[in-house]
């Protein structure tokens, strides 16, 4: 598998390209296809895999790809992940960032830190991709009207480290406030409570690991 046979816009390939992404790690010509496929997935890979790239690309072609083909008035966010800290969380908006350059592709940071106000501003103008923590998220939740009803993928990453962290309900609750997204999921561990977490999050999760 090469980048090139996905089917991606263009413009996501020169920017992979540009960013020296020439062959995909394992992680990627598992994951990519078939999160491309609409698949739900639990995926078991470590931090510096290429976990990152393999979630960012299905996510990138699928929101702007909308966007080419749907003009919205309301610009409402189409896809969240989200991660353990707020330095993960920072990384993956930039990783975000590069690799969605040209595209009808913005993010939104909902980290703690930083106000939120801020970042519910940001969100107002209309992103595709909201990454952030879980507790900042409910926070965002509670307090401020964020329409989440078109978010079509949810990206978990590090999710031992979440449960670990004791952020499983935060979680639930944020995944039962959205319409049945596609659900990926990556953990470097796969225990029994990461399992149990995929199977109330869809029936038909793949298990991939590398
Ligand atoms: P991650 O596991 O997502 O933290 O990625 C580890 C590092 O590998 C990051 O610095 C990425 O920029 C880089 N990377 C990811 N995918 C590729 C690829 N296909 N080719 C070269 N570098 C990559």
């Amino acid at each position: 598998l090469s980048f090139s046979s996905c089917n991606l816009p263009e413009k996501l390939e020169r920017n992979l390209e540009t960013a020296g992404y020439v062959i995909p790690t394992p992680v990627q010509m598992q994951a990519i296809p078939a999160a491309l496929d609409n698949r739900n997935l639990l995926v078991s890979a470590e931090t510096g895999s290429g976990k990152t790239a393999s979630y960012l690309v299905p996510l990138i072609s699928y929101c702007s790809n909308i966007r080419l083909k749907y003009a919205t008035e309301r610009k409402n966010p189409l896809a969240l992940v989200l991660a353990p800290t707020r330095e993960l969380g920072i990384q993956v908006e930039d990783q975000a960032k590069v690799l969605g350059k040209g595209l009808p592709f913005k993010t939104a940071l909902v980290v703690g830190g930083d106000p939120l106000a801020g970042q519910v501003y940001r969100i107002q103008n209309g992103v595709e991709l909201i990454v952030g923590t879980p507790g900042r998220l409910i926070d965002l939740l509670s307090k401020h009207d964020t329409d989440l009803s078109e978010v079509s993928i949810l990206v978990l990453d590090e999710v031992d480290c979440m449960l670990q962290k004791g952020f499983r309900d935060q979680v639930m609750q944020i995944f039962q406030a959205l319409s049945q997204p596609q659900v990926l999921m990556f953990s470097a561990t796969v225990s029994k409570e990461v399992e149990r977490m995929a199977s109330s999050m869809a029936q038909d999760m793949i298990l991939i690991s590398v």
